[in-house]
């Protein structure tokens, strides 16, 4: 195999995006009239290879987002990962849970019961208990994955039931729109936030709303979000393979 020969100008637009990106999450949440500590910038890093990842770890990023098992699996041993946390944000098949459990920090994409009952018996297997969020669909769009809101406190409740998974909170995405939409999504999904919290379910910690994207996390800082998870903003278009 050929040596992978990164591009300087790449890493060096890459690293500056991160600064840039990481002081208007910390603006908006000041604007916002929250703590800045309160909002982290997760790195989405799918699709990116270890040379433009790594130099951004460094400079302390301590949170990624990747998509695929097989994927990151295959690269974690080259990323700077001391201190990292890690989090599975894409879809995730039943039959690729084992391969993950263990060794990510929080699995955010879960949207089933018969998912939540495979992350449980996998993690019980290893003695480990994994944390998790629930998608919402929250445009109930066809396309993608993730719970209405109409079903979302059963399923929660149904997850809470499980012995080896912890639940901290929702995670969204919301369908492609303009920023005034954008909020409208980010503000309900907000609210069953607010509301499922208030509610105290056992086992069930509301701590995390995770959503924002590149190209609208600053939208979704100003209604609540305290994961904003960015990815093509930092390094660039992605090249599907
Ligand atoms: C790819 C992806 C992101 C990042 O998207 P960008 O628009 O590149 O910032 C965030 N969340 C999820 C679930 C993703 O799949």
């Amino acid at each position: 195999m050929e040596r992978f020969i990164p591009d300087e100008n790449r890493i060096k637009s890459t690293v500056e995006n991160y600064r840039r990106i990481n002081e208007q999450v910390k603006e908006t949440a000041v604007k916002a009239g929250r703590d800045p500590q309160d909002v982290r910038l997760m790195c989405v890093t799918k699709t990116v290879e270890a040379e433009y990842i790594n130099p951004v770890l460094d400079l302390g990023a301590d949170l990624i987002g990747e998509n695929r098992v097989q994927e990151y699996v295959g690269k974690m041993d080259a990323l700077h990962l001391d201190g990292v946390e890690k989090h599975l944000i894409g879809h995730l098949q039943t039959n690729k849970v084992k391969q993950i459990v263990g060794k990510v920090d929080m699995i955010e994409s879960v949207d089933s019961l018969k998912l939540a009952k495979e992350i449980s018996k996998q993690s019980e297997k290893i003695g480990t208990v994994t944390n998790i969020l629930v998608e919402v669909n929250v445009g109930k769009e066809e396309s993608k994955s993730g719970i209405f809101i109409e079903g979302l406190e059963e399923l929660l409740c149904e997850i809470a039931q499980l012995s080896a998974i912890k639940v901290k909170g929702l995670m969204t995405i919301p369908p492609i729109c303009d920023e005034n939409e954008a909020r409208q999504y980010f503000s309900l999904i907000h609210k069953s936030f607010v509301d499922i919290k208030d509610k105290k379910i056992d086992n069930i910690d509301m701590d995390i709303l995770s959503m924002g994207m590149s190209g609208d996390f600053e939208a979704a800082i100003l209604e609540g979000s305290n994961i904003v998870r960015v990815g093509s903003a930092i390094f660039g278009a992605r090249k599907y393979f």
